[in-house]
């Protein structure tokens, strides 16, 4: 078997579901299409010298929306970038800072190299290229257009995408803001390496909560004990997986990966198994685990669990496996995975999706606190850790008067301490991602003809987007 064949293309799935979503707006037909629109496409080639001499590369930054600046969205490094995959990419972070209310307009970024196969250095001197690209026509910058990682990219890259801006435009004294994702020593937050992980985490929590859809899909409430096969164990993969495991007690029992997929009903546990690749450059032959060739990797996806989180790429699942998915639930990691018309088979099926525009959502909330950093120039929680702390230890000292009960030292640690920067960027993330869930879930139980979370979500965004339109009075 080979990768799943679909007859739709990611960027037309986004259309799709625009319009499916669209009619349930209420929004005039013109500012349904300029909401619709990619404002700005960039399309660029560059050369770059590499150790085997020149090579012309090919580059991409879309600005879907500019109904707030700066625009945001990340960079993705992959053999299979092209023009309509940025144009959705961008869609859907235009759409997905609406649903988490993130004051920004949606971009994206995509370079066509397969990162595997350049050295750092190499990586390096594309990167910087294409930041000089983007400098130079006036694409990125604090107020302009801000990228942040995607699949094949990291820290480490926006650490040279800062250093070059900055190289730029040194007097610009917000100039750490142009991009998010840096590792935390070079102007980052804590808890953006993790967060869309630990976003995706809190969303699938959130669903689970609910006895009513539960019910429907199948499943009991509680993330506790529920079976995940994870397919990509990138960033975001690799977190998810972390986190349900440690936090929410889920067992995983599959996981995909580029060399093959491996599956253990009985469990596998995702920290040996990172380490486990480390060692052999492979998760095949994990201790316990059943092997799956690469070439039938796409399979896993097939077998059987409670949740299946695709977090690779886009059209994994599609009209030709849908119906042979067995997980009762799918939670969108990354972005695209289902195909709108896989969709059609999955929910006649019953089988609940969390899409994408809400779930992977908290790349972009977090990266939102990294910009708001960078602006303010202090760390999160520097003013009132120490004031908070004290106040927490007077209020226990008259409750240890009033009541004559010492409190231990692990309780007073516990309950004493002013909130360290990774707190607050985690309950940040974890109350974004609980209210974003319920407003969209109200709108799927009392919107006449929406009866799915994605239609819901776009419903949402659409909304809000629309607003700020009307609100400049651009559109009746
Ligand atoms: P990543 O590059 O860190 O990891 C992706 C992993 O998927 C890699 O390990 C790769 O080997 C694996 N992979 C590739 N093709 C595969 C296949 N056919 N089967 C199984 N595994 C395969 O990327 P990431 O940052 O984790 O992004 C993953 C997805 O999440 C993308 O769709 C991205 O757009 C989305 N996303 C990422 C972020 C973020 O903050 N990084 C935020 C929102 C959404």
């Amino acid at each position: 078997m080979s990768e799943p064949k679909s007859n739709t293309s990611f960027y037309q799935s986004v259309q799709n579901y625009f319009e499916k979503a669209a009619d349930h707006t209420g929004l005039h037909p013109g500012l349904i299409e300029q909401i619709k629109a990619c404002n700005a496409v960039y399309r660029m080639k560059f050369p770059v010298k590499l150790e085997k001499g020149y090579e012309v590369i090919e580059a991409y930054r879309v600005q879907h929306s500019h109904h707030r600046l700066p625009t945001k969205g990340g960079i993705r490094y992959s053999k299979q970038v092209n023009q309509e995959e940025v144009m959705a990419l961008a869609t859907l972070m235009s759409l997905k800072c609406a649903i988490v209310d993130v004051p920004f307009g949606g971009a994206k970024g995509g370079v066509k190299i397969s990162a595997a196969k350049y050295s750092e250095l190499e990586l390096e001197k594309i990167t910087r290229r294409y930041t000089t690209e983007l400098v130079r026509r006036n694409f990125i910058g604090p107020a302009i257009d801000v990228p942040a990682p995607d699949y094949g990219t990291s820290g480490r890259e926006m650490a040279w995408i800062f250093d070059t801006y900055r190289a730029f435009k040194g007097e610009d004294i917000d100039a750490a803001g142009c991009v998010t994702g840096k590792p935390v020593t070079l102007n980052g937050v804590r808890g953006r390496e993790e967060a869309t992980g630990r976003g995706v985490f809190y969303g699938i929590r959130e669903a689970l909560n609910y006895k009513e859809d539960m019910d429907k899909a199948g499943l009991s409430t509680g993330i506790k004990g529920k079976t995940m096969i994870i397919q990509g164990l990138g960033n975001v993969g690799s977190y998810a997986g972390k986190i349900s495991q440690d936090e929410g007690g889920a067992k995983i029992v599959g996981i995909g990966e580029y060399e093959g997929a491996i599956y253990n009903a009985d469990g596998i546990d995702i920290h040996k198994l990172i380490e486990y690749r480390k060692e052999n450059k492979s998760i095949l032959g994990f201790p316990g685990s059943k092997a799956i060739s690469k070439e039938d990797r796409s399979s896993i996806l097939e077998y059987p669990c409670d949740i299946l989180i695709p977090a690779a790429l886009e059209n994994q699942i599609t009209e030709e496996n849908a119906g042979k998915i067995q997980a009762k639930i799918i939670a969108e990691a990354a972005n695209g995975p289902v195909t709108s018309g896989a969709e059609k088979i999955l929910l006649e099926r019953n089988i609940l999706v969390i899409p994408d525009v809400y779930l992977n959502a908290g790349g972009v909330t977090v990266s939102y606190f990294e910009w708001l950093k960078n602006l303010s120039h202090m760390r999160f929680g520097r003013m009132e850790k120490r004031f908070n702390q004290q106040t927490y230890e007077k209020m226990i000292g008259i409750i240890e008067e009033h009541t004559g009960r010492v409190v231990g030292d692990l309780e007073r640690t516990f309950v004493a301490r002013g909130a360290d920067e990774i707190d607050l960027v985690r309950s940040g993330l974890e109350e974004t991602m609980i209210s974003s869930y319920s407003q969209i879930r109200e709108i799927m139980n009392t919107h006449i003809g929406v009866n799915d979370l994605r239609t819901a979500a776009f419903v949402s965004a659409v909304g809000k987007i629309g607003s700020d339109y009307l609100a400049m009075g651009i559109f009746p």
